[in-house]
């Protein structure tokens, strides 16, 4: 994508975690009181490998997997923000800074919304955009499927990038 004449490119990502006992559950940078956390080789914030892989997707590059992968004993337990930091400055290298995001995540269990204030706060500074640029939803499966099942958390994201000015 180097020099792309496109003022906007938009990028869309996905992630689901499994839950696992005796972790630390950390969404969008911020640990939610929770019984159990998420497992994975990093801090295993889905909401923001989803959002980090968006903008890589945006920005025509690969998935966060190649930047840091999950074999690499180096960034066992790494924060994730740190990965969403690089996915941003490689959109800026390439001539682009966020515009808005909207994230969407799926759990049946705990309950996120009182800490959607906190998590955009934690995200916008990442990102460096305002707050008030961050859409976060929050919803259950109804039920149905693995999510269903509160077997884990799934994340979508959807990111404009905007060319420099
Ligand atoms: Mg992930």
């Amino acid at each position: 994508m180097t020099d792309s004449p496109l003022p906007f490119r938009v990028g869309f990502g996905y992630d689901i975690h499994p839950f696992a006992e005796g972790r630390p559950l950390v969404l969008g940078g911020v640990t939610i009181p929770s019984p159990r956390g998420l497992a994975g080789h990093s801090d295993a914030d889905v909401l923001t490998h989803a959002l980090a892989d968006a903008i890589l997707g945006a920005s025509g590059l690969p998935d966060i997997g190649h930047y840091f992968p999950n074999f690499d004993p180096t960034i066992k337990g790494i924060d994730s923000q740190k990965i969403l930091v690089r996915a941003v400055t490689e959109a800026a290298e390439r001539g682009y800074v966020i515009g808005n995001v909207d994230l969407t995540l799926i759990a049946e269990s705990p309950k996120i919304a009182p800490h959607l204030t906190a998590i955009k706060e934690r995200l916008g500074k990442s990102l460096g955009i305002a707050p008030g640029e961050i859409g976060l939803k929050a919803t259950t499966n109804e039920k149905l499927g693995s999510l269903g099942r509160n077997e884990g958390i799934a994340a979508h994201a959807v990111v404009l990038l905007m060319r420099r000015a």
